[in-house]
């Protein structure tokens, strides 16, 4: 068997289980275009919302990417008055939500220069009181999580349409996320898997003559229900709508998010101008390895390991002790505190602005750590296999966040595959 047929059985196989077993032909895989036209809230089961033409984010200069940070709580509202604010979710955990009480004396600072018009994690708000709201009245809308519903998709159309600065915020919204993960799958093997064949929902479903799966619409003597429409293929904000700044992160840390708040206290105090159109607010050019303290020492890695499973040293890169940490293949910005606390970066605040595919990026990483001596460049094969196949879970690690914005985008079957 040759090289590379191994690799691709003992590693690969683990990623190209999970594409031929996903169930989407190509082209569903293409609905997003062909869903351009289809208003959100009626939006067909399995369709995506329509993608529109997402910049790149871009990186203009250090001064841009870093505007003052605020030092300082600031008193009383702007000269011009109280801005208006939303912070709104979508297929996310929440996180992103409450990572904003993270600056937190500074949170006095929101609310003496914002008015707060909605942001249901936090205080009650009606649709109905959004959609009053004049277009672009709203000067600042905070969108977190990823797209992978009809709701999703409407209101971030509607914060769209409210807000004059709609900034993506967090992973989900930038990439995808952990949500993007899901297009591995499609709905139906989503839906069947949760509510059939999760131990608990298992043991529900054994209780009924049939099983009890969450239908889109419901005629109820009130009235007919509707729950949100399941798509099949998450994507980013920026893939839906415009975005005018990113703010990376799972969740964005507390660093990143003081620079957002300086840029706009700069803006709405001082008349500061904003940072420009695209750019990714309290984040850097460089790779997190360049501000992760650890000492690196470019050892080969001949075994992976996880945290738990050796005594982590304090002060040595992980990577050098075993541990993948995604770290090389990552943008700075954070602070390392993952690093610094002995657990690996995971990659929330992305690739940087010279690569692509976060992914692939990670993987060359890996490879240039291979056991390479000196005085011998060539690396056995059953070698190179044994340690990738350490790696468990290769997809799910390397575009743990990105995988909806990267190359692959979604699990597809081949013409003829399974
Ligand atoms: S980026 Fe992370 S913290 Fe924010 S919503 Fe997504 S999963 Fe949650
Ligand atoms: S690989 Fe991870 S631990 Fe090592 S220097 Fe880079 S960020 Fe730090």
């Amino acid at each position: 068997m040759s090289f590379i047929s191994k690799l691709k059985e003992k590693f690969f196989k683990k990623v190209g289980d999970k594409i031929e077993d996903a169930a989407i032909k190509p082209e569903e895989a293409a609905a997003p275009a062909a869903a351009e036209a289809a208003p959100a809230p009626e939006a067909d089961a399995g369709a995506a919302p329509a993608i529109v033409d997402s910049p790149v984010p871009q990186l203009v200069s250090d001064k841009a990417l870093f505007p003052p940070e605020l030092k300082a709580i600031l008193p009383g509202p702007p000269p011009g008055g109280k801005i208006k604010f939303a912070h709104y979710w979508g297929a996310g955990c929440g996180g992103c939500d409450v990572s904003l009480l993270d600056i937190r004396e500074k949170i006095l600072t929101v609310n003496d220069m914002a008015e707060i018009v909605f942001w249901p994690i936090a205080m009650d708000g009606k649709v109905k009181d959004l959609e009053a709201l004049d277009d672009g009245e709203i000067t600042v809308t905070l969108f977190n999580g990823a797209v992978r519903n009809s709701e999703n998709e409407h209101m971030l159309k509607l914060l769209r349409q409210k807000s004059t600065l709609l900034v993506s915020y967090g992973a989900c919204a930038m990439w995808g996320g952990m949500p993007g993960l899901a297009n591995l799958h499609n709905t139906e093997e989503i839906k069947k898997y949760v509510y059939t064949e999760t131990p608990t929902m298992k043991a529900f479903q054994d209780t009924q003559p049939s099983p009890v799966i969450p239908q889109e619409k419901y005629q109820a003597p009130e009235g007919e229900l509707h729950i949100p429409v399941l798509y099949d293929t998450v994507v980013a904000a920026d893939d839906v709508v415009d975005v005018d700044y990113y703010v990376p992160g799972c969740p964005p840390q507390q660093t990143s998010i003081e620079v957002l708040l300086g840029a706009l206290v700069g803006h709405v105090y001082n008349g500061a101008d904003l940072p420009p159109k695209g750019t990714i607010i309290g984040a850097s050019e460089k790779t997190l390895c360049e501000e992760c303290p650890r000492k690196k020492e470019n050892r080969r890695i001949t075994k992976v390991v996880e945290p738990h499973e050796i005594d982590v040293d304090p002060d040595l890169c992980l990577m050098d002790q075993g541990i993948l940490c995604m770290g090389p293949a990552t943008r700075a910005g954070c602070g390392s505190p993952c690093t610094m606390g002995g657990q690996p970066c995971r990659g929330c605040y992305g690739p940087t602005g010279a690569v692509s595919e976060q992914g692939a990026s990670m993987l060359t990483a890996v490879a240039s750590l291979f056991p390479v001596l000196d005085n011998d460049a060539l690396i056995d094969e059953d070698v190179i296999i044994d340690i990738m196949s350490q790696v468990k879970d290769p997809l799910g690690y390397f575009y743990q966040f990105t995988l909806a914005k990267s190359l692959i985008k979604r699990a597809v079957k081949e013409k003829g595959g399974k």
